[in-house]
């Protein structure tokens, strides 16, 4: 990436940086807006002498203006931007070798297992999962040949929170990396690459894009040396996105701070209203104080995110039942976008962990809550609720 136009934003506040880091004004007219470059090649004056673009999968400016700003919203020195979280991934895996050996948390994505368990290990790299807030599995669960910690937190769907400085430690005590997928916490209320983490990870389809229009994935990190294999990876691998996906990004970027302050207001309320309602059995939500991780979560975050999760006492059936009975949850893969999502990730974006030790429980249902009218929110859910 460019390092010219991050020269000097990294003094400003977090919300200033999202609308303006690696977004110098058009040169040529003025343009408040990072243009979209959709140019694949650039030109050259002489034989590799040129203006830091040379072929589009290599460098991009729409990327760089994307790379900068969101490696400088997780406080990191570098950032890359692939076509999805998963590409993102898929890069960083890359790094390993056979032998090398994961410990993955026994809560996460159902996509990371999938990737880990189903593509990774078939080439030869080993893999545990752990209860990653169980610091005495976690230290035993580490090997002479265990080069990754791949933590989340919250974690997906049960939002788990995983003590991020307390992992660190235990992973450097061993030469280990740890890496951390923020998709669900964002920079804004969460810098995990300052509580020690050496690799942030994040679906950008989520929160950072936030209008569910652009898939993309991002790896932020300090480290001069890695941060230049990824790159070399990322041009060697090819996974990148468009300059169209990496403008709906940046855009998307902008209004982090202003979303994610709505999110947590409305999924807070949605909390509310669960917690003790008679057809619920547990509520999952990290800013319950009655929720395992809430201290940890007070410490590392900012706010609680706009995530909830909830058990049905009706278990199963129930579960589906509520799925497809709510007007302004729309039924739907995904997360982290303006409109409110509902979702059973056991039959969807958790199947792939079925049989597993990252199952997820079939009574579960997972929010994603919008930023829609908080009573349009809470109605709907409470209706869908009595309907049941
Ligand atoms: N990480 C988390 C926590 C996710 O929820 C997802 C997708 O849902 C991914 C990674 C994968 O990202 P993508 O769908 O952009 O490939």
């Amino acid at each position: 990436m460019a390092d010219d136009v991050f020269a000097d934003t990294d003094s400003w506040g977090f919300e200033t940086r999202a609308i303006h880091a690696g977004q110098p004004h058009d040169p040529v007219s003025g343009a408040v807006v990072v243009p979209i470059s959709p140019a694949t090649t650039f030109a050259q004056e002489e034989v590799g002498v040129h203006r830091g673009y040379e072929y589009s999968r290599t460098g991009n400016p729409t990327r760089t203006s994307l790379e900068v700003c969101l490696a400088s919203l997780e406080g990191g020195a570098h950032g890359l931007a692939f076509a999805s979280g998963m590409a993102a991934e898929d890069t960083l895996l890359r790094t390993l070798t056979p032998g090398d050996h994961i410990i993955l948390g026994n809560d996460a994505y159902g996509g990371t297992f999938r990737l880990i368990s189903a593509v990774v290990a078939p080439m030869g790299v080993k893999w545990t999962a752990v209860d990653l807030t169980d610091p005495d599995a976690l230290a035993a669960a580490v090997t002479p040949a265990t080069r990754l910690i791949w933590a989340e937190t919250p974690t997906n769907p049960l939002l788990t929170i995983i003590d991020i400085a307390a992992v660190a430690e235990t992973a450097h005590a061993s030469g280990v990396r740890l890496v951390v997928d923020n998709t669900f916490a964002t920079p804004y209320l969460q810098q995990p690459l300052s509580l020690g983490a050496d690799v942030v990870v994040h679906s950008t389809t989520k929160y950072c894009g936030g209008h569910s229009d652009v898939v993309g994935g991002f790896l932020a990190l300090d480290d001069d040396e890695l941060a230049a294999r990824l790159a070399y990876l990322q041009n060697a691998v090819g996974a990148v996105g468009s300059p169209f996906d990496n403008f709906l990004t940046l855009r998307g970027l902008k209004t982090l701070p202003v979303r994610m302050d709505r999110h947590c207001r409305n999924a807070a309320a949605v909390a509310d209203l669960l917690t003790g309602h008679s057809k619920v059995s547990g509520v999952l939500y990290p800013g319950l104080e009655d929720h395992r991780g809430h201290d940890v979560a007070e410490r590392q975050m900012s706010g609680f995110g706009g995530m909830v999760s909830f058990r049905l006492a009706g278990g199963r059936e129930a579960a589906m039942r509520l799925a497809s009975s709510t007007k302004v949850f729309t039924l739907a893969e995904s997360l982290g976008a303006v409109e409110s999502l509902i979702e059973h990730p056991g039959a969807m974006t958790h199947a792939s962990a079925a049989g597993s030790p990252l199952e997820v429980p079939d009574d579960l249902i997972r929010l994603s809550v919008g930023i829609e009218s908080n009573g349009d929110i809470i109605g709907d859910l409470s209706d869908a609720l009595d309907r049941l």
